[in-house]
């Protein structure tokens, strides 16, 4: 099966390993026969309507996030319907903020989010640095990165976390919960990298994908060995130096 990925402005949302991510979703489909067909959908570039299974929005700086933020609110629409039918979606840090309604930035500046996501973020003085650990009650399982933003993100009563925080700041520093999700839509501030720590979610992200293009599957498990280190060292480093105020 072809599954199509669309890297939304990878010239511009691309630290910390946010190709990694594109990486290891490739690899993780063609071990099981698929292939990852992503294509970047840049600056004024349109939304393919119903061409595309999962969507990637990774990491900025406010800089590069000011300078996309209006180009995605103009493709809010055709992102919305996408999402409505069906396809599935990650935003990393700058790329999460932008999912949510807004984002007044350290300078002041308010960019206008898409609103995928039940949430806004509003920018602190204090960065917040860390390894972090995340317990996702709604998988059984746990996440495992890194997190490094200024911007606080306040979910709406009733919004769904990505997960609880074991070790780290999280959204915000003291709600306790990190990053969001709302059907096929999961916004995080864990980057750093964040699918190779965490194959699982890794192929959560790829079996909504392929639901989208068709092909409702399980996918067979992967030896993971390497994975599972990682994900080891990680979460021991969250435990021991996650960050907090
Ligand atoms: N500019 C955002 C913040 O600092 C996002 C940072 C990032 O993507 N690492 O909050």
């Amino acid at each position: 099966m072809r599954i199509r990925v669309g890297h939304l402005y990878p010239d511009y949302l691309n630290i910390y390993a946010d190709r990694g991510n594109i990486a290891v979703l490739a690899a993780r489909a063609a071990a099981r026969g698929h292939e990852l067909n992503v294509r970047a959908i840049g600056m004024g570039d349109p939304v393919p309507a119903g061409g595309v299974d999962l969507f990637y929005i990774g990491g900025g700086q406010d800089r590069e996030q000011e300078l996309v933020a209006h180009d995605l609110a103009a493709k809010g629409d055709a992102l919305r319907e996408a999402v409505g039918g069906g396809a599935a979606f990650l935003g990393v840090c700058g790329g999460y903020q932008l999912l949510g309604r807004s984002y007044v930035d350290v300078a002041g500046n308010d960019l206008p989010g898409i609103g995928l996501l039940p949430l806004h973020t509003v920018a602190g003085d204090r960065r917040m640095i860390g390894d972090v650990l995340l317990e996702c009650d709604w998988a059984g399982r746990t996440l495992a990165g890194f997190e490094n933003h200024a911007g606080r993100t306040i979910l709406d009563g009733g919004a769904e976390p990505l997960g609880r925080v074991v070790s780290g700041f999280g959204n915000d520093g003291r709600s306790g919960f990190e990053g969001c999700r709302a059907g096929r839509v999961y916004g995080t501030y864990l980057h750093g990298p964040l699918l190779p720590r965490n194959p699982w979610f890794a192929d959560r992200l790829l079996t909504e994908a392929l639901a989208h293009a068709g092909l409702d599957t399980e996918l067979p498990p992967l030896p993971d060995e390497l994975e599972r280190e990682a994900h080891a060292v990680s979460a021991e480093r969250a435990r021991t130096r996650g960050g907090r105020f």
